[in-house]
């Protein structure tokens, strides 16, 4: 490492370790040692320590040790004269001033500064880690960027957020430089800054970018599987990170020694530096996979420098819109004071209908808006909207269709300035007043389904026609013929069971965040994560038959009632590196399926209840079995199969085979209220199916009780059918 990069960073390592030192000196003394600390919705308590130090700090006489710890691997501070031929020294220096920041921002609820607020979003807890997991995996979002400082100014700041964004890359904020922050800038420009948009601000000094470590440390955690111990844990996680986590550092302005020793941190994660100013540059040398530090880069080049020094594989569709576009605008929201246009919500009837004609009958790249253009209407007028989308192609089988028309929404949904939301005859679309002034007209809706379905379906979609009705009349007319097609093929679906098919699908998507995971979907239960069935896996083979779901064929029936099969056995055995035999299928509790981390929901068994209880990602209160969600996906993911717990997709409880090996439905004792209503009638008309109309109200939620005691005497003051069907384990 550069003299004079390493020496910065070991002075700037002093000063961390020496202030965290002091602050925490302050908070024992105000408070006690027992006194507690940790970041709100994580199980894994301060992340980046527990990776680092692998101590899980709860109060702060455990911080008081992990300080000692970093303390330790202080190097001397350097002298003119010393000279550093190898990164260690820095690196170490690294390290301890990670842990110095993350005490330092634990310790701030102590000293009364909030950690979020105003535009600062603080630590992400471990639900929004989860949920953006799937997006980590399937290349949505294939990596991210901590950027710390600022820019010169405010339209620089947008335009740099835009071009990450457009990348699909989540940005990270967090520092200042000369008093001004990236975060502020954006919103001086009226940037929505959320999870959804892909746009994070942590906090304004240089300390809250350990969240964007901690949130690496937690992806090994959660996905990788990876457990926090000694020297070789953390160096297993590091290397995890590595290898599978596409992070890099943007240093915006000046450096100082802090900004040098955070740097030097991330390099340890093997995340390289882009930085705009003239530092000394590092090249390859063994930690990062390419350069270290990458010095002097213009604004307008950093993304494409970063991803090509990160080797970040970025996949994006150019499609002819005045406005950008990508995964990243997806979940912006049109205010009703921006809006230029709207159809359907509670207004005018808006529908989405997908078909598949024979080749002849669809001209490609055709696209027409029969009724008025955006030009033709008052500002904010709302219209009736007819989505008509016409595809052929030679490997179209009827049934993709309703896979086609269900990315719609997703499609949509990521030019800037365009929000959808809903489906089928659900939909509500927004086009705001920016995305009409910069162009944007309705005609671009149908461009864009135009070349996201050529470019995402390449192998089953050879023809693409687009109409999109804006009067009454035709919107009207259409109509039916939509709502024909929706019940068909939901009863279609209904009629696809587990028996009627000799070929399941796998998916590996998972593997390359949880290297041994693979999910078994069939169509009575989809995967874990709720982003794909069957019928998903069986398009998504047509399009890549090398791609991450291959059809499994069930082969001889080994246990129907627990739903294991040789075909499948065999499969596994393969496909988790060795490491498990077995699927149940219909069991969770002998040989369950493994849970990788992007869960939407836990299944657990309730010991002295008979029962099982379903708690969804988001709910962050306690649960009968005493554990929160996050300690339980602790337990549950990471590529584990744990008898007695299992991660699922939220309708699989609908199904016919949900736990059919273990009692079924009949089982389910708590849920949260979430749940409940996600599946409202259909849960009550599957309690009716299986005998038993009452059970709905039977089972518990959180309003009604958060632990096991008052739990069992609900469950016996309603009669629950679980106490009478005996333990599970
Ligand atoms: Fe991951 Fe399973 Fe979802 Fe595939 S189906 S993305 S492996 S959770
Ligand atoms: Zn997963």
């Amino acid at each position: 490492m550069s003299k004079i990069i390493a020496a910065a960073a070991i002075r700037g390592a002093h000063a961390c370790v020496q202030r965290a030192e002091t602050t925490l000196a302050q908070a024992i003394g105000r408070h006690s040692r027992d006194a507690a600390i940790g970041f709100p919705g994580t199980a894994y308590a301060l992340p980046t320590i527990l990776a680092l130090v692998g101590k899980r700090v709860e109060k702060l006489g455990d911080l008081e040790e992990a300080v000692q710890v970093a303390r330790a691997w202080l190097p001397s501070e350097p002298t003119e004269r010393l000279w550093l031929p190898y990164l260690g020294a820095a690196l170490d220096a690294g390290a301890a001033t990670l842990v110095a920041q993350e005490a330092v921002e634990a310790l701030k609820p102590l000293r009364g500064e909030p950690l979020a607020g105003g535009f600062w979003l603080g630590p992400t807890p471990d639900s929004i880690l989860r949920e953006q997991g799937i997006k980590l995996v399937d290349g949505r979002m294939p990596g991210f960027a901590a950027c710390v400082g600022a820019l010169p100014d405010d339209e620089t700041a947008e335009r740099l957020a835009r071009d990450l964004q457009e990348r699909n890359i989540l940005v990270f904020m967090g520092g200042a430089c000369g008093g001004e922050t990236m975060a502020a800038q954006l919103n001086r420009r009226g940037v929505e800054m959320t999870w959804e948009t892909f746009l994070v601000p942590y906090g304004p000094n240089t300390s809250s970018i350990v969240h964007a470590l901690g949130f690496a440390c937690r992806a090994a955690f959660t996905f990788g599987g990876l457990r926090p111990g000694g020297l070789k844990e953390t160096r297993e996680i590091l290397l995890y990170n590595q290898r599978r986590v596409f992070a890099f550092v943007l240093a915006l302005g000046e450096l100082d020694d802090e900004k040098f020793a955070t740097a030097a941190g991330a390099i340890n994660f093997g995340f390289p530096v882009i930085s705009d100013t003239d530092i000394p540059e590092i090249l390859p040398s063994g930690i990062c996979t390419y350069e270290h530090v990458v010095s002097n880069v213009a604004h307008r080049d950093m993304p494409s420098r970063a991803v090509e020094v990160r080797g970040v594989k970025i996949r994006t569709v150019e499609i002819p819109i005045p406005v950008r576009h990508g995964p990243a605008f997806e979940g912006e929201r049109v205010r009703r004071e921006d809006v230029a246009v709207e159809f359907g919500g509670k207004y005018t009837r808006c529908f989405e209908y997908l078909t598949s004609r024979p080749m002849d009958q669809v001209q490609d790249g055709l696209i027409r808006v029969a009724g008025p253009e955006i030009a033709d209407v008052p500002e904010g007028a709302r219209l009736p909207l007819g989505i008509f989308v016409e595809v052929a192609g030679r490997k179209l089988q009827p049934e993709f269709e309703s896979i086609l028309e269900r990315h719609i929404h997703s499609f949509l949904s990521e030019p800037m300035g365009v929000m959808h939301l809903g489906q089928r005859d659900t939909v509500w679309l927004r086009i705001s007043k920016k995305a009409r002034d910069a162009g944007f007209r309705i005609e671009h809706l149908g461009t864009v389904l135009l070349h996201k379905l050529r470019n995402d379906f390449p192998a089953i979609v050879d023809k693409v026609q687009v109409t999109l009705f804006t009067n009454a009349e035709d919107v009207e007319r259409l109509y039916p013929a939509a709502a024909a097609a929706y019940q068909q093929r939901d009863e279609r679906m209904g009629a696809l069971t587990d028996e009627s098919v000799d070929i399941f699908y796998s998916c590996a998507l998972c593997q390359s965040y949880a290297p041994n995971h693979v999910c078994i979907i069939t169509p009575e239960r989809l995967g874990l994560c709720g982003a794909y069935n069957w019928l998903d896996g069986k398009a998504a083979y047509e399009i890549n038959p090398l791609g991450g779901n291959l059809p499994v064929r069930k082969g001889d029936a080994i246990d129907p009632a627990l739903g294991q099969w040789k075909g499948i056995n065999d499969f596994i055995r393969n496909a988790s590196n060795g490491v498990f035999e077995r699927f149940s299928a219909y069991s969770m509790i002998n040989d369950p399926m493994t849970s990788c981390g992007c869960f939407e929901c836990i299944a657990c068994v309730l010991p002295g209840t008979g029962g099982i209880m379903i708690v969804d990602r988001e709910y962050a209160g306690q649960t009968p079995v005493g554990m929160t969600f996050s300690s339980l996906a602790e337990m549950t993911g990471g590529g584990q199969q744990t008898p007695g717990f299992i991660g699922i997709g939220t309708l699989y409880v609908l199904s016919r085979k949900f736990i059919s090996g273990d009692g079924g439905l009949a089982r389910l004792v708590w849920t949260t209220s979430r749940v409940k209503q996600r599946l409202g009638d259909k849960l009550r008309q599957r309690c009716e199916e299986i005998g038993k109309p009452g059970l709905y109200e039977k089972i518990a939620d959180e309003t009604v009780c958060t632990e096991l005691e008052p739990l069992i005497e609900h469950l016996a003051a309603v009669e629950h059918p679980a106490l009478e069907m005996g333990e599970m384990i």
